[in-house]
C-alpha cells in the first residue's frame, strides 16, 4: 500500500492526493495542471488559512508580518529561502495581519514577525521574532517530525 497524502493546490484549492513517494517529483494539480509547489511561500488569506492548516496532509509554517513592520521585511527573504529548502515536505504561507486581523486575534499574535506550524488545524509550535534562514529550515523540521 502507497501512502497518499492530501495536498490542496495553491492556486485552485482543489484536494489532490498525491503518493508520499512522488512528492518530490514536481507534482502538478489535477484540476488545473498548475505546480502544486513552486518554492513560494503563500500569502494566505483567513479561507487560504484555513484549507492549508487544516485540509492538508503537509505541515504548514506560517510567518505572521505586517506590512510597517521592519524586522518582517527583513525576514522575508530569508522565510522565501527557506520555503525553496521545505518544500514539499512542509508549506509555507504568510499571514499579513494588518489585512487580515481576524487570524491575527484567532491565534494571539502578540508580536510579529511571528512563524506557527501547523498540521490537521492544529498549532504544534510557535516562535516570536526574525529568524534567519538556515535556524527556520531547523526549527520547522525539529518540530513538524515532533
Ligand atoms: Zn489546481
Amino acid at each position: 500500500m502507497t501512502a497518499a497524502l492530501q495536498v490542496p493546490c495553491p492556486h485552485c484549492s482543489a484536494l489532490n492526493r498525491v503518493p508520499a513517494a512522488r512528492l518530490g517529483d514536481a507534482p502538478n494539480c489535477g484540476r488545473c495542471g498548475k505546480a502544486l509547489f513552486n518554492a513560494q511561500p503563500l500569502a494566505l488569506d483567513a479561507a487560504g488559512f484555513d484549507l492549508h492548516a487544516s485540509r492538508s496532509d503537509l505541515p504548514l509554517l506560517v510567518d505572521f508580518w505586517a506590512p510597517w513592520c521592519g524586522p518582517c521585511k527583513v525576514m522575508a527573504p530569508h522565510f522565501e529561502a527557506a520555503a525553496a529548502q521545505l518544500e514539499p515536505s512542509i508549506r509555507l504561507g504568510k499571514v499579513d495581519t494588518q489585512a487580515n486581523p481576524g487570524l491575527g486575534a484567532r491565534f494571539d499574535i502578540r508580536s510579529i514577525p511571528t512563524l506557527a506550524l501547523f498540521l490537521h488545524g492544529r498549532e504544534l509550535a510557535r516562535m516570536s521574532g526574525a529568524m534567519p534562514a538556515g535556524e527556520i529550515v531547523r526549527w520547522a523540521r525539529a518540530h513538524a517530525a515532533g
